[in-house]
C-alpha cells in the first residue's frame, strides 16, 4: 500500500483581499522507500502542499480532500493523534530552516527535544543519540555542545537534517532544503539527504523550483502550476521527455544541478506565474505557453495519460500531463464545457 496518498486535495486562504486558492484538486500517491520530487515556480503552491500534508498551515487556509497517512486520513484526525503523527511517522526541513534554530540554546538540547518531549530516551540515552545523529549527517559529535552560531549554513542545514532523522521518521518532507546554500555545499547535503533515506528505507517528499535537483534526488516528479499538477511521471521520463510545455520549459530552464547561471534567470521561462486571485480562464499557463491553441483559453484539461491507461485506483498511470496537445484526437475535438479527461471513476 502506498504510504502517502493524496486525493483531490484543495487549500484555499482566505485573506481579507479575497480568497486565495493556492492548492487546486492535487492527487499524488507516494510508495514506502519512494522519493516524489514536487518542483514548479515560486508561488505555484508547493509549499502549502506541503505543509497541508501534516496541517501546518495557518488557521486562515482551509483544505478539503483527504490525506492519507498509511491509510489513516490527516484531515480528520484528533489533535492528539496529528501531534504524535508528526513526531514519529514525519518530519519536515523547510526552506531556510537553519534560520530556526535557536541561537541561544546548544545543538544538542535542540536536537534531544523531540526525544525528551516524547519520552523516547532518557537524558544520557539523548545526548548519546544526538552525538550519532550529528556523525551521520557529517558532523563531529563535540559540535553538540556548541551553538547555531559557530557553524556555517550548510552545517546549520546539516543540523536540521539530524533534527528530522531524530525520531526515526518514515518520510521527510524537504521544502527546498538546499536552495539558500551555495553550489558546493548543496551538492553536499543533497547527496547526503540521498544517502540517509536510501540507507534507512525513508520516503521523501523534495520539494524545489529546480528540476534538475529533483531529477537527480527522486524516483518520481510532479510539476505544479497554479496550484495544479500538471505533469507527473518518472523523475528519468519528465525531465528528459517533459509533455506538459510547462514541464518541458522546466526542464529546460534547469539543464544541469545547481548551474548558477540558471539558478539567476531561468532560461526559456518569459513572463510570471499567475496571481491565483486572478487565474487566467482554461489552462492557467495557456497566456505564457508557446504552443497554446484557441481553446486554451476555455479548456482546462485534467491529468491524462502520456501513452498509457489509467491505473487500477483511476489515476493517471506513470507517466501523465494536463495539456491538449497529450489528449487523443477525439477527446481534444470535444466541446470547450467538457471536462473530457477527468476520469474520476475509481478514485476514493
Ligand atoms: P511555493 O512554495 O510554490 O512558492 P506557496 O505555497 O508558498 O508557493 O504559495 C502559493 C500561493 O499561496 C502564492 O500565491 C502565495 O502568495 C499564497 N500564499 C502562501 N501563503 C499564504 C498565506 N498565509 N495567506 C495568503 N496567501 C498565501
Ligand atoms: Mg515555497
Amino acid at each position: 500500500m502506498s504510504l502517502l496518498q493524496l486525493r483531490d486535495v484543495a487549500v484555499t486562504y482566505r485573506t481579507a483581499s479575497g480568497e486565495v486558492p493556492a492548492v487546486r484538486g492535487v492527487s499524488l500517491d507516494l510508495a514506502a522507500g519512494q522519493a516524489l520530487g514536487v518542483a514548479g515556480e515560486s508561488g505555484s503552491g508547493k509549499s502549502t502542499l506541503a505543509m497541508a500534508l501534516l496541517r501546518l498551515l495557518p488557521r486562515d487556509a482551509r483544505v478539503t480532500g483527504e490525506i492519507l497517512l498509511d491509510g489513516e486520513d490527516v484531515l480528520t484526525m484528533k489533535w492528539g493523534r496529528l501531534r504524535a503523527v508528526r513526531w514519529a511517522s514525519a518530519s519536515v526541513v523547510f526552506q531556510g530552516a537553519q534560520h530556526a534554530l535557536n541561537p541561544v540554546r546548544r545543538i544538542e538540547d535542540q536536537i534531544a527535544e523531540p526525544l525528551l518531549v516524547h519520552g523516547l530516551a532518557t537524558p544520557a540515552a539523548a545526548r548519546r543519540k544526538v552525538g550519532e545523529l550529528l556523525e551521520q549527517v557529517g558532523l563531529p559529535a563535540w559540535r553538540a555542545r556548541g551553538y547555531p552560531h559557530e557553524l556555517s549554513g550548510g552545517q546549520r542545514q546539516r543540523v536540521m537534517i539530524a533534527m528530522a532523522l531524530a525520531c526515526s521518521p518514515r518520510l521527510i518532507i524537504a521544502d527546498e532544503p538546499t536552495t539558500a546554500l551555495d553550489v558546493m555545499i548543496q551538492a553536499q547535503v543533497l547527496a547526503l539527504i540521498r544517502s540517509l533515506i536510501a540507507e534507512h528505507g525513508i520516503s521523501l517528499i523534495m520539494i524545489s523550483h529546480d528540476l534538475s535537483v529533483l531529477a537527480a534526488m527522486c524516483d518520481r516528479l510532479a510539476v505544479m502550476y497554479a496550484g495544479r499538477v500538471v505533469e507527473s511521471g518518472p523523475a528519468h521520463e519528465v525531465s528528459r521527455d517533459a509533455r506538459h510545455p510547462y514541464g518541458r520549459a522546466l526542464a529546460e530552464a534547469f539543464p544541469t544541478v545547481g548551474d548558477p547561471a540558471s539558478r539567476l534567470a531561468p532560461r526559456g521561462l518569459g513572463g510570471d506565474p499567475p496571481d491565483p486571485r486572478n487565474l487566467p480562464a482554461g489552462c492557467s499557463f495557456h497566456p505564457r505557453c508557446p504552443v497554446s491553441l484557441p481553446m486554451c483559453a476555455t479548456r482546462e484539461v485534467e491529468l491524462w495519460p502520456v501513452g498509457g491507461g489509467r491505473t487500477e485506483e483511476g489515476l493517471p498511470a506513470s507517466h501523465a500531463a494536463a495539456c491538449v496537445h497529450v489528449l487523443p484526437e477525439g477527446a481534444r475535438a470535444e466541446g470547450p464545457d467538457v471536462p473530457v479527461a477527468h476520469s474520476t471513476e475509481g478514485v476514493a
